[in-house]
């Protein structure tokens, strides 16, 4: 048997950057002969094993044909006469179909070399268009090397806008594209993944409130802004969807099955945006800024709150983020337990604390 070290590592090698994971191909070898020099099989009926002691992954060579539509209905063919070359043909981006042998030689029949000193993100074959995945890879490719100079050929542009208008992406299920979503928020230029998508019109079927040029645009600077900080996925989903109504947010972040946490931060995000547009340049109400910590439930969730009106710094809103912190510090101070020893009880003490609160706010708030 052959062994490669192939994808990511080979590309990030040949860059000069850091390898992070390392994956290896195997030629000419079957799970029994594996699993003898004591790999383990990852699934049952998939040819991937884990390096008894670095844990790293081997998988046999395989190619792949589509049955279905979509992610699923692939059929996976491994054998000891699959050769490396078919086995990098399968793969999304010439730059990540290089392979390198244990001696250090470079296997690279569909020039990827080449592509990674053109800084271009070409698609291998024809056989793209079988994974409408890879239409969110690429995009998220482009976003992480567009620091390096990275664009995306016209061929593949073309292709990908192809598989859309055949309806490829509505077959993708919510998990996978929040998965790559999520990784694209933290690649260099996050902004670049929105944009590809947005220029293949990709955005009208998978985030369609935000392909509205204004939204999209605001969003986007917003975005760019809160990633430039070490900020969470949540803060940087919540300023992608910033400039949307609150409902429509909300609704978007549920079907695309993202996490609480992110859900969340992008709700407040948006009444806090939706609502403070009203005061532009004017003083925020009391009354109202006492609900809305209400409604973030600042007094239980204090770090949340910090985490909103960090990427609040990145909206047009921004003006009032030192008003606000400077209220919720104060309103935060007021203490139950001293309002108690006072005497307080049941509904009064709810009173004498929303009371205490609103004092505080309005001094805090008062020119
Ligand atoms: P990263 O640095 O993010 O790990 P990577 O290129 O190693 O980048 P992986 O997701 O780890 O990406 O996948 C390893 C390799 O498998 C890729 O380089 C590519 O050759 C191939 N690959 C992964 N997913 C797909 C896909 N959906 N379609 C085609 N090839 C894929
Ligand atoms: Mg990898």
């Amino acid at each position: 048997m052959e062994i490669y070290l192939v994808g990511g590592a080979v590309r990030d090698g040949r860059l000069g950057i850091p390898v992070k994971d390392r994956d290896w191909v195997v030629v000419g070898a079957t799970p029994e002969a594996m699993k003898q020099k004591g790999f383990r099989q990852v699934g049952a009926n998939f040819p991937v094993f884990l390096h008894p002691k670095t844990g790293e992954e081997y998988a046999l060579a395989r190619t792949e044909r589509k049955q279905g539509r979509g992610y699923h209905g692939f059929t996976v063919y491994s054998a000891p006469d699959v050769t490396l070359e078919e086995d990098l043909k399968r793969r999304d981006l010439t730059i990540n179909a290089m392979a390198e042998h244990e001696d250090g030689t470079l296997v690279d029949p569909f020039n990827g070399l080449a592509d990674l000193e053109q800084k271009t993100l070409r698609h291998v074959s024809e056989a793209f268009a079988e994974d409408p995945l890879r239409i969110l890879r690429t995009a998220r490719f482009a976003a992480r090397f567009h620091p390096l100079g990275f664009t995306i050929c016209a061929d593949t542009m073309a292709l990908m806008r192809e598989m859309i208008s055949s309806g490829e992406l509505e077959h993708l299920v919510p998990e996978r594209v929040w998965q790559e979503v999520q990784r694209a928020l933290h690649e260099k230029s996050p902004t670049v993944f929105f944009k590809v998508l947005h220029d293949l019109g990709a955005l009208d079927i998978l985030m369609p409130e935000l392909a509205n040029t204004e939204r999209f645009e605001a969003g986007l600077q917003a975005l760019q802004c809160i990633s430039t900080q070490d900020s969470t996925t949540a803060q940087r989903f919540a300023a992608l969807l910033s400039a949307l109504p609150e409902p429509e947010a909300s609704a978007r972040a549920t079907a695309m099955k993202s996490p609480n946490d992110c859900r969340d931060l992008a709700r407040l995000l948006c009444l806090l945006t939706g609502w403070l547009s009203q005061y532009n340049g004017a003083d925020l109400p009391p009354e109202n800024v006492l609900d809305m910590f209400d409604q973030a439930d600042l007094w239980r969730r204090p770090e949340r709150f910090e985490l909103l009106l960090a990427t609040l710094t990145c909206t047009p809103q921004q003006q009032h983020v030192q008003p606000l912190k400077l209220a919720a510090e104060s309103a935060q101070g007021v203490s139950p337990q001293a309002l108690l020893k006072q005497g307080f009880k049941g509904k009064e003490l709810g009173n004498a604390i929303r009371n205490e609160r609103l004092a505080r706010i309005t001094q805090a708030l008062a020119p």
